[in-house]
């Protein structure tokens, strides 16, 4: 078969014949690819950051986001059958760890990430473990289900806390960011304020639900909000950038007694105003890895199928999975939301 493959330690990948996926543990099942998603991770080994120098060896096949066909399953395999139709969970757990064992597996101490630390689903075949799979409401098209993984990311983030009734400011408005606005939207905020850098982001969270779109590279976001907000400041912030400068904004624009949710990466420390802007404004701060197993996708589905959250604008490139460097491309320049591959 025909895969993506990170094939050396350097940036790019190639497409390159390997050989055929077939189960080698009686716990796996065989999946065909139907669609597949570039996720930042991705792009992150595709460019080859730091972070991928020291945790990606080559050759692997990519990819982690997929939803597809059980065509094949191993012996010990009870709760899926050929011809079901699945997504995967990218963080495959250990199950004895004492996370695990405590239902933190999203905490997992002996996660691997599939396309990263295992070959990955940017291939026509793909095996996974049956516990890392999800099975699909044949309601949600193969380019949604797809996108799970990192829509479950902005489900656990957005419903880590109150949300009803709630003004919600999403900072960073890349595919999560997006998809957040979305869930909190669904599940009955009041206000959403997005932010970013980029009006083509902003225009994307507007589809998705959000009220006030701010461009902070041209607009004050602290003097915004608390126009829009009456000096009061906001129920919640949902901080998916990762950037030093929105997470202490995602501080000083929390109402006292809000809750901040930090998901992005920041890629140095960030130095925060800790007894000002959040001790003596009671804050409570969360930090969101990864999906809760598998509460996170159980919501989802319910979120998906029953049609209240609708992520279509979010999906705004499908292309054959050869064309993969244009995908990167896209994904490079921000100029997208989700990016999706058909095989
Ligand atoms: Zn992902
Ligand atoms: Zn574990």
């Amino acid at each position: 078969m025909k895969a993506i493959v990170k094939t050396s330690a350097e940036p790019g990948a190639e497409i390159c014949e390997v050989v055929d996926a077939r189960i080698t543990r009686p716990d796996q099942i065989l999946v065909k690819v139907i669609a597949a998603s570039i996720c930042g991770t991705d792009y992150h080994v595709y460019s080859w950051d730091r972070w991928s120098a020291g945790r990606v060896k080559p050759p692997r096949i990519m990819g982690h986001e997929f939803a597809g066909e059980v065509v094949e399953i191993g012996s010990d395999v009870t709760g899926l059958a050929v011809g079901d139709y699945v997504s995967g969970e990218s963080h495959w757990v250990c199950g004895h760890c004492r996370q695990c064992r405590m239902n933190d597996r999203h905490v997992c101490a002996n996660t691997r990430i599939l396309g990263v630390d295992v070959d990955g689903c940017f291939a026509p075949y793909v095996v996974v473990p049956e516990a890392s799979a999800w099975k699909n409401s044949r309601s949600i098209p193969p380019h949604l289900a797809c996108i799970q993984d990192p829509l479950g990311n902005a489900v656990h983030a957005a419903l880590a806390g109150e949300i009803i009734g709630c003004s919600v400011a999403v900072l960073g408005c890349g595919p999560i960011g997006i998809f957040a606005v979305g869930v909190a939207r669904a599940c009955g905020a009041s206000t959403i304020f997005a932010t970013d850098t980029q009006d083509y982001r902003l225009d994307l969270a507007r589809k998705l639900g959000s009220d006030y779109e701010i461009n902070v590279l041209h607009h004050d976001l602290d003097k915004k909000i608390a126009e829009y907000t009456n000096g009061e400041g906001v129920d919640v912030i949902l901080e998916m950038s990762g950037a030093a400068s929105a997470i202490q904004q995602a501080m000083r624009i929390c109402r006292p007694g809000g809750r901040v949710s930090l998901m992005g990466i920041p890629t140095h420390p960030v130095e925060l105003e800790m007894a000002e802007d959040m001790i003596f404004k009671g804050l409570t701060i969360n930090c969101i890895v990864g999906r809760k197993l598998y509460e996170t996708w159980d919501t989802m589905r319910a979120l998906l199928a029953s049609g209240r959250l609708n992520v279509e604008p979010a999906i705004t490139h499908r292309m054959h999975y050869t064309d993969f460097n244009r995908g990167m491309e896209l994904m490079r320049d921000g100029r997208c939301g989700k990016v999706v591959f058909e095989f």
